[in-house]
């Protein structure tokens, strides 16, 4: 998988010395990223509720550079001891992957959506981001060595009908806490950004489209704006690792959409002749 298999050479490494905390890191995107930060020189906390996926994961990554913990992103009390823990562990945090997300209920209709699914929905991929936020900046504002902080927003958060109601509100507003911490925490050397992808194959996307490997990607090649390519987390991870680098030091309230396009062009484009 390209930016994500075999070894970084030593000088091309972005993250040495650094240490990331990836929330929803035993799956999909999160999984993909940890890979990636602990290729590029990161010491990496993952936090997760799927226990023994987490465990195995950093099981498997170079010895010594990860450390799994549980951590539900709706209670407070989880996401304040996994931010403790990354500094209990390897001393410090610089990196916060607020990334943990749920589909919720693949409804479509504002007619039949229920207020239990769209507080669920809200509750981990809005609330959630949020309490990271929170405890990230509590441990980078003590320590003044700056940070970064990154969410995964969504292309429903740039693009209606996307999504459902509750999963489009959650992006959307996980797009506004990015830019106001980002206006509050700036002042302390801490950059705040997020992403916001379109479908890749990944556990969550697959569940709420009801299509997998092969038929999921071609059914969202044919309705992308850019052809001839397929997302992949790698894709995905490629782009956290960019904001989370050196590379992007003075890139702060950026929402990185990572869609080929796709948010910004008129479908409509071509059909008028010259
Ligand atoms: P995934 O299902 O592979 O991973 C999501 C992870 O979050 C899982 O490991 C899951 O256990 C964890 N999680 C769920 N609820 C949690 C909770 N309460 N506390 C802690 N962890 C929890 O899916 P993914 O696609 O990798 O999703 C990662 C993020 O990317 C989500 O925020 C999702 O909304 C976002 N996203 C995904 C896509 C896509 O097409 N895959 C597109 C845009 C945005």
């Amino acid at each position: 998988m390209a930016g994500s298999s075999g070894d970084v050479s030593e000088s091309a490494r972005k993250l040495v010395g650094k240490v990331a905390l990836i929330t929803g890191g035993a799956s999909g995107i999160g999984e993909c990223t940890a890979r990636l930060f602990v290729k590029h020189g990161a010491r990496v906390v993952v936090a997760d509720i799927q226990d023994e996926a987490g465990a195995r994961l950093c099981a498997a990554l170079r010895e010594g550079s990860a450390s799994y913990v549980h951590c539900d992103v709706t209670v407070e009390d989880d996401v304040a001891a996994a931010v403790d823990h990354a500094v209990a562990r390897f001393g410090k945090l610089d990196v916060m992957f607020n990334n943990a997300g749920i589909g919720g209920a693949a409804c479509h209709s504002i007619l039949e959506s229920t207020k239990a699914d769209f507080e669920r929905v809200l509750s981990v991929n809005l609330v959630g981001p949020f309490l990271g936020t929170k405890h990230a900046a509590r441990v980078m504002v003590q320590a003044g060595r700056g940070g970064c902080i990154i969410g995964t927003a969504s292309l429903a958060a740039a693009v209606a009908g996307a999504a459902s109601h509750a999963y489009t509100c959650a992006k959307r507003g996980l797009v506004g806490l990015t830019l106001n911490a980002a206006a509050e925490l700036g002042r302390h050397g801490i950059r705040v950004n997020c992403v916001s992808p379109a479908a890749a194959a990944t556990p969550l996307a697959t569940g709420y489209v009801g299509l997998d490997g092969e038929a999921f990607e071609a059914a969202m090649e044919a309705v992308a704006n850019l052809k001839g390519v397929r997302l992949r987390v790698v894709d995905i991870a490629a782009a956290v690792l960019f904001l989370a680098s050196d590379d992007a030091r003075y890139i702060s309230g950026h929402n990185l959409l990572i869609d080929g396009g796709f948010s910004v062009v008129n479908p409509s484009f071509g059909i008028f002749k010259d």
